[in-house]
């Protein structure tokens, strides 16, 4: 497939996309995390989009690692931002700082705990 052919077809799939995400974005039943990690979609989409508009040597690079994303994923996923590689990295990454999050918060839970039962032990 020509580049230009594959910029248009990509732009088509992204507008589809689009409308299918503002579309769920309005229906009342949409859980709010639902609705949240579409405005998302709906940022990556238009600036995607915006991207093959204005500057189309530019799509399709990994915004972490600089390198061209696959075609194969960019078919799949037109507004990818990153490649799987670097995907996956940031998804440990958010992962290992939930988790650091949850034990902060169980040491802020246990010293509160400590400190109750010192405080009730001096009354
Ligand atoms: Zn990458």
């Amino acid at each position: 497939m020509a580049k230009a052919d594959f910029l248009e077809a990509q732009k088509l799939k992204l507008n589809s996309r689009l409308q299918e995400a503002e579309r769920l974005i309005r229906s009342e039943a949409t859980v709010e995390s639902l609705r949240q990690s579409k405005t998302l979609q709906i940022r990556r989409i238009k600036t995607a989009i915006q991207t093959i508009e204005k500057t189309p040597r530019a799509y399709g690079y990994c915004a972490r690692c600089e390198e061209p994303v696959p075609r194969k994923r960019l078919i799949a996923i037109p507004e990818a931002t990153h490649c799987l590689e670097c995907q996956e990295r940031m998804e440990v990454s958010i992962k290992d700082r939930l988790n650091f999050a949850e034990a902060a918060v169980s040491a802020a839970l246990s010293i509160e705990v400590l400190e109750e039962a010192r405080v009730a032990t001096e009354c």
